[in-house]
């Protein structure tokens, strides 16, 4: 079996091209990886603060552009960085994180050392929905009357409206149907104050569309609509600055986890491979992510990120293969996990899943005959 398709000549026909990845292609759709360039770490103090799991220090970057950690409790990405781009009176705020005390805390201290206060922000621009990034959007819209933005086709999880037990049980099928045993299911899959958290996120006053400049004075911000880690990431690309703005949808170490999910998109691999390719316009400009450290070089990263996932693909169809899987379940319990499948527990087992799924229902749009059950999701509002 061969990978059909070809999700490194996506039909804009632009992006990946100018990664002269003609003669590499071949390459990175064979079955063995390939070892490709590596790219360059700016933000050494971060990268020296991940590698000693302690917070990294506030920073000026470019011109009027700080960058600001703000902690994310209970969590291996320990931190996430919100980033402070000040204009022409305007103070805009890019993901303020996870909501906590500390979290405000820390992002006073930032602001104080830019020399804003929490209720000088005039707006909040947001990657994606997670709470890692949206959390103490909610909190700060009140201390300061910004506005908060998101991507025009992002999900909100849940809304407020929204049934919470239709939404469990739902949940709770589907994770049956991927082959989920009854003894881990409660383990796996969404309990109510989750869900309950997630109408509890700041509903957006902006929607941002694909290649529209966010309303600030004195600002050049230009939004990408990435769609892939969720349904409507966005990334904010600042010319002047040469910055790249990445969220979650490109990190220098991680890969980031698109799942499948219901409501979600119908093939959320495929739109990632698509988001890849358009961000990877620009190899000079700095990249500033939402997690770890700083980088230049997207287009190298961008590359690693499309020859991960389509190793991951192979070693679905090797597993299919050898070991007749009947279930999503069944294929994630196979495949190589950094800790073992074992080692998986509660929401990583859940995103293990979720991410089998998404490569499943990829692999399908490839021309793959795969035989495992699976809902095709719903498209969330407004897509
Ligand atoms: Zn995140």
């Amino acid at each position: 079996m061969s990978l059909g398709g070809d999700p490194l000549n996506p039909p804009n026909g632009k992006g990946i091209g100018v990664l002269e990845f003609a003669e590499r292609k071949n390459c990175l759709l064979g079955k063995e990886s390939m070892r490709l360039p590596l790219i360059t770490v700016t933000g050494h103090a971060q990268k020296e603060a991940w590698q000693n799991k302690v917070l990294p220090p506030i920073e000026r970057l470019n011109g009027d552009v700080w960058s600001i950690p703000i902690p994310f409790p209970n969590n291996p990405m320990r931190y996430t960085l919100s980033y402070l781009l000040i204009g022409d009176g305007e103070a805009i705020l890019i993901d303020p994180g996870w909501d906590s005390d500390v979290g405000l805390e820390h992002l006073a201290a930032g602001l104080r050392q830019a020399g804003f206060g929490l209720s000088d922000l005039t707006g909040i621009v947001v990657t994606h929905y997670h709470s890692d990034h949206l959390g103490m959007a909610a909190r700060l819209r009140v201390a300061s009357g910004a506005w908060v933005a998101l991507g025009e086709r992002e999900s909100l999880g849940l809304k407020a409206y929204e049934d919470v037990d239709r939404f469990v049980q739902s949940d709770r099928e589907e994770l049956t149907l991927w082959g989920v045993p009854a003894d881990r299911l409660l383990e796996v899959a969404m309990d109510r104050p989750t869900v309950a958290h997630l109408q509890n996120l700041a509903s957006p006053d902006l929607r941002l569309t694909d290649r529209s400049q966010v309303p600030a004075r004195g600002l050049e911000l230009r939004v990408i609509t990435t769609p892939g880690h969720s349904p409507g990431h966005i990334c904010l690309v600042d010319e002047p600055h040469g910055l790249i703005f990445s969220g979650d949808h490109v990190l220098p170490r991680i890969s980031p986890h698109i799942p499948l999910e219901l409501p979600g998109l119908p093939n959320p691999l495929e739109n990632y491979y698509e988001s890849l390719d358009v961000i990877a316009f620009e190899d000079a400009m700095e990249v500033c992510p939402a997690h770890e450290y700083r980088f230049i070089g997207m287009q190298r990263r961008v590359a690693q990120l499309i020859q991960h996932n389509l190793d991951r693909s192979h070693e679905v169809l090797r597993v299919l293969e050898s070991h007749r899987p009947q279930t999503v379940w069944d294929i994630a319990k196979h495949l190589t996990w950094s800790r073992g499948w074992g080692s998986l527990q509660a929401f990583s087992l859940r995103l293990a899943v979720s991410e089998t799924a998404s490569h499943v229902v990829y692999l399908r749009s490839q021309g793959h005959e795969i035989d495992v059950p699976i809902t095709e999701p719903a498209l969330v509002d407004g897509l």
